[in-house]
């Protein structure tokens, strides 16, 4: 009798509030994401497209902070159904460029930038992912290191823990 084949470890790359460097960051891996691609299920890559928050996978990386109130509900999601979640870049990890208006008046900004500032949906703060889902990594940089994140996924593959784990905590 044949064995079944070990289904390969399912990966996203989830987008929030941010320029799109850390995907590009690790799209620029090249040859080295081929390979990684026969090693993993690459379920979704947000460049490619959104991905319903709710499928289920072993290991989600997201880049960008949240910022907007359709932001926080997507996390939420994306936590429950993702076993890992790894946060790429100074946007995921601190709030990034977005996180400058944190000290200003952002409805007093939004005023003055948009006809119809009511239309748009904003949170008051731009912020990092630990703030509201517990983040079992996190990769510094902006943009993020392309090695580093294979690094990452070589390490899960092979069942240890990656380096320098954060072992954060949800603060919310
Ligand atoms: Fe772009 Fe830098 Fe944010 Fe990455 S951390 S998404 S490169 S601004």
């Amino acid at each position: 009798m044949n064995a079944q084949p070990t289904p390969k470890p399912r990966v996203a790359v989830h987008k929030f509030s941010s320029c799109d460097g850390c995907q590009l960051a690790f799209l620029n891996l090249g040859e080295d994401l081929l390979a990684l691609a026969e090693r993993v299920d690459l379920v979704h890559f947000a460049e490619a497209g959104p991905l319903d928050p709710d499928t289920e996978v072993d290991v989600a990386f997201v880049e960008g902070s949240v910022s907007t109130p359709e932001d926080l509900e997507r996390i939420r999601r994306i936590r429950e159904h993702s076993r890992m979640l790894i946060a790429i870049g100074a946007c995921a990890t601190s709030g990034g460029i977005q996180g400058l208006r944190n000290g200003a008046d952002a409805a007093q900004w939004l005023a003055q930038i948009y006809e119809h500032p009511e239309a748009i949906a904003s949170l008051e703060r731009s912020t990092p992912i630990a703030s509201h889902v517990k983040v079992d990594f996190e990769l510094w940089g902006c943009p993020v290191s392309g090695p580093q994140m294979l690094a990452v996924v070589n390490a899960l593959l092979l069942g240890v823990a990656p380096r320098d784990n954060a072992d954060k905590v949800c603060t919310e």
